[in-house]
């Protein structure tokens, strides 16, 4: 209620800026206030209940009243409450989490330093990569390669690293030494009579390219999300990350990887790295590790890049790198207690279970005629919005078609996320078949009705 003058929407409206949100715009519509949590399902004041297709952030892997997570932090809260890992000091969740956390990897790794965000664990693995070719002796090989719609964080370094331009317009961004190469979805930049086969050999070469015009001697990193998620759920073809992995051996260029979105089962394996073969020297993961409901990261990187900071350090005298909440002993009980639930309910087994009933009800929509693509796999989908199917014409950015979407969906008791003109979807890990036909019922409804309204309009 925006007209009473304490209710929650105006004094939020008087008091606070919202992340990606446009204020003037905001100040209108008023928020939607979120009171509550129950399995899949969100709340708002008024009692409606909403379906989260999201997991709020890509993250709510459990749904929003896991009890056990809710133990796991009040009875490490009554123990410790909090406590760090700088210097020599440690406590032993963190111990116990790093031990998990190298068990489980992808590939094999050494060791696992913990932040706070996503962000925060890129922009660590960022300081990592210079740190490293300093300890190697190659001050010149500092530059790093990420893609275009990458998405990678919010800090002015992981900004630059994300390939999204209302991250970096205004904002003087990117910093220098950070350069964008192309991003994989064959739907959108294959041309027109290019096969997927030969769309991926383009742009690995124009990747080949970009290091022998910059200087393979220049070049330290490359960095990628599995599945691009805030850039519009794209999924790289078929063989794009095998090319893209020859050129960075041949070039001693390290792979990183993002898992923020995909790690922990969302692709129907543990990690996206598995669902597309990757080797990566560092991994950030985030998210689902405490399934959102405490704020932890963290970056795994192998023994060669290890190996590189521990003599680096040697050299300074100190590894003269860590956040306040790093490794605290509260978000590493939630991490502890998500995985073992992962483990015990076997979420991976669960996503593959259901997620065939997800993508081929989700693929029934491609008819539309407004849906141009519908890609993603496991429990992540993206539905990218086309005026014209033919000629695959995006609608014009004022028209705010996804978001239109978006709100119809809502009104429909589903959260969506607009993305530019793709929708996302990416519920809750823990989702059932019948959930999944709810999910898919009010996506059904919400796309009538956009589908009604823009065909009144055209
Ligand atoms: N990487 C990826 C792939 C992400 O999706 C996100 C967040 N959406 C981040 C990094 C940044 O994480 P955070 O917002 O926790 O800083």
């Amino acid at each position: 209620m925006l007209d009473t003058p304490n209710s929650v929407e105006a004094r939020d409206t008087r008091y606070h800026l919202h992340s990606y949100s446009n204020p003037r715009r905001l100040a209108e519509t008023g928020p939607l206030v979120i009171e509550r949590g129950e399995g899949i399902y969100v709340f708002d004041t008024a009692g409606r209940r909403y379906l989260e297709g999201v997991s709020a952030l890509w993250y709510a892997s459990l749904g929003f009243s896991e009890a056990r997570l809710v133990e796991a932090a009040h009875r490490q809260m009554q123990k410790l409450p909090c406590y760090h890992s700088f210097g020599h000091k440690v406590t032993e969740n963190a111990v116990d989490l790093a031990e998990m956390l190298i068990a489980m990897a992808p590939v094999p790794m050494s060791k696992v330093y913990f932040c706070g965000s996503g962000s925060e664990g890129n922009d660590t693995a960022l300081k990592a990569v210079r740190y490293f070719n300093n300890a190697l002796g190659r001050p010149a090989k500092k530059k790093v390669i990420a893609r275009i719609r990458g998405y990678h964080g919010t800090t002015l370094a992981t900004a630059s690293l994300t390939g999204i331009p209302r991250n970096h317009t205004s904002f003087d961004l990117p910093i220098e030494g950070i350069l964008h190469t192309d991003c994989p979805l064959y739907y959108r930049y294959g041309q027109p009579g290019e096969s997927e086969g030969a769309f991926v050999d383009r742009i690995v070469g124009n990747l080949e390219a970009m290091i022998l015009r910059e200087g393979p001697e220049t070049i330290a990193a490359f960095w990628a999300e599995p599945i691009l998620g805030s850039g519009g759920v794209i999924v790289p073809p078929a063989g794009y990350y095998e090319k893209v992995q020859a050129v960075l051996r041949k070039y001693d260029i390290l792979f990183v990887v993002d898992e923020v979105i995909c790690g922990f089962g969302r692709l129907g394996q543990m990690f996206g790295s598995q669902a597309f073969g990757l080797a990566p020297d560092m991994i950030v993961v985030a998210k689902a590790l405490s399934s959102g409901y405490q704020p932890i990261a963290a970056l795994l990187v192998n023994e060669k890049v290890f190996a590189g900071l521990s003599a680096e350090a040697e050299k300074i005298g100190v590894f003269g790198h860590g956040f306040t909440y790093s490794a605290h002993p509260v978000p590493t009980a939630v991490a502890i207690e998500t995985l073992k639930i992962y483990e015990e309910r076997d979420i991976v087994g669960h996503v593959r279970s259901v997620s065939p009933r997800f993508q081929e009800g989700l693929r029934r929509f491609a008819d539309n005629p407004f849906v141009g693509d519908v890609r993603g796999m496991g429990l992540i989908a993206g539905l990218e919005l086309v005026q014209d199917k033919s000629t695959r014409a995006n609608f014009p950015p004022e028209a705010r078609a996804a978001l239109e979407l978006e709100m119809l969906c809502l009104d429909e008791g589903l959260v969506v996320r607009a993305i530019g003109d793709t929708v996302a979807i990416s519920p809750p890990l823990i989702i059932t078949d019948a959930q999944i036909d709810e999910l898919l019922g009010c996506f059904e409804r919400g796309l009538a009705r956009f589908t009604n309204a823009m065909r009144a309009r055209a």
